[in-house]
């Protein structure tokens, strides 16, 4: 039905998420009416993007530089680690105020149904850091769901096998947060209060 390129767009469009293929054909032929110039940044951005932004060697949050704006201050508490499953997850604890550790960023939550095995996630690196570190604190802000309680789980019990727990609290965000939710959806006051009446797991 369509032209070849105009597929591609298509296609490639419709692979976003929360994009079907009606509003993807949408934004093409949106696309298709801009001019070069108002049209062509949108691809720049995203080769830029691609170019610039990758993970921080440390906690795997996004950054341009080896180390992330987080790891890189010197005022923040390297003592404690939150781990959380996206780098999104980190602006959400940013804005309550209520946090001043550094990160761990999984890149997903353990679901052996899809496919994600611990070994998908970047967990090694957070029981390095764990284990190398004078780490106090690991609080495992995964979401609030079945898979974020399993990964939650998996973690706390690795981490007992592998550091004395006298040295170590393992905490999780106190309940109030929205059962199933993402902590992405969760409002800062909610978020804030969840991480500072934290209990251990
Ligand atoms: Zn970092």
């Amino acid at each position: 039905m369509f032209s070849p390129t105009v597929q591609r767009l298509i296609d490639e469009l419709s692979k976003l998420p929360g994009v079907g293929p009606k509003t993807a054909q949408r934004l093409t032929f949106h696309l298709l009416k801009l001019t070069p110039e108002d049209a062509l940044p949108l691809a720049q951005a995203l080769i830029d993007v691609k170019e610039t932004v990758r993970f921080c060697t440390r906690c795997f949050n996004l950054t341009e530089a080896e180390l992330c704006d987080v790891c890189l201050d010197p005022r923040r508490d390297a003592t404690t680690i939150c781990v959380v499953e996206e780098p999104g997850d980190i602006i959400s604890i940013e804005r309550t105020h209520e946090y001043r550790g550094s990160y761990h960023v999984l890149g997903g939550a353990l679901s052996p149904l899809d496919g994600v095995g611990p070994a998908k996630l970047r967990l090694a690196e957070l029981f390095e850091r764990v284990r190398s570190g004078e780490i106090r604190e690991v609080i495992v802000a995964t979401n609030p769901n079945m898979a974020g309680e399993a990964t939650a789980l998996f973690i706390a019990e690795e981490l007992r096998s592998l550091v004395d727990s006298s040295t170590l609290r393992i905490t999780r965000p106190a309940a109030g947060l929205p059962m199933g939710g993402d902590l992405e959806y969760a409002d800062e006051v909610t978020l804030g209060r969840a991480l500072t009446g934290r209990r251990e797991i």
